[in-house]
């Protein structure tokens, strides 16, 4: 399968490195969001500050924001509902069914999305299948949960294959550039 989305659009440490104003340049009006390293450790209830602040600088730039899991309804809907944006537990990330019929349903054009996480195999997949720019993250935090240490073992040789290629593009170049 080759097709442009395949490897992610761009790179970056984690998401609150990312200047909000990036994703209001490269014309994004939904920003799909992995929440268990991505936004917040597996372990926090709810959101951290940055996470919230996140949220209302997006909220400002007209930029909805959607919580997209694989963990279960009991994890994502109490932290989700506590930043106040739109959820998608269990969405079965790398596989697309789910996410786009919610993106079908809200009539949301693929151009303007765009989707961020911590895992190749999964977060990326599934921006790849779903035709989407994708940006591809470290881990916010050391502690994942037993899945995603399983999933790291096959992420890591990937990675660092995609980092000696000079695949990972850094946001900020992105951004100068777009
Ligand atoms: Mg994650």
């Amino acid at each position: 399968m080759s097709n442009k989305f395949k490897l992610p659009y761009a790179h970056a440490t984690n998401i609150y490195d990312i200047d909000p104003n990036f994703f209001k340049k490269e014309g994004i009006k939904v920003l799909l969001c992995d929440l268990d390293n991505t936004l917040d450790s597996y372990k926090a209830l709810l959101p951290r500050k940055e996470a919230q602040d996140l949220k209302d600088q997006l909220d400002e730039l007209g930029i909805k924001l959607v919580i997209i899991s694989n963990n279960r309804p009991k994890r994502v809907e109490p932290y989700a509902k506590a930043l106040g944006v739109t959820y998608i537990p269990k969405a079965g990330k790398p596989f697309k069914k789910k996410i786009s019929r919610f993106l079908k349903e809200n009539c949301y054009n693929l151009d303007e999305v765009m989707l961020i996480g911590d895992q190749l195999l999964t977060d990326i997949k599934c921006a790849s299948r779903l035709k989407i720019k994708s940006i591809l993250l470290e881990k916010l935090v050391e502690e994942d949960q037993w899945t995603t240490r399983i999933n790291r073992l096959f992420d890591r040789p990937l990675r660092r294959r995609l980092r000696r290629k000079n695949a990972l593009v850094d946001w900020r170049k992105r951004y100068e550039h777009s």
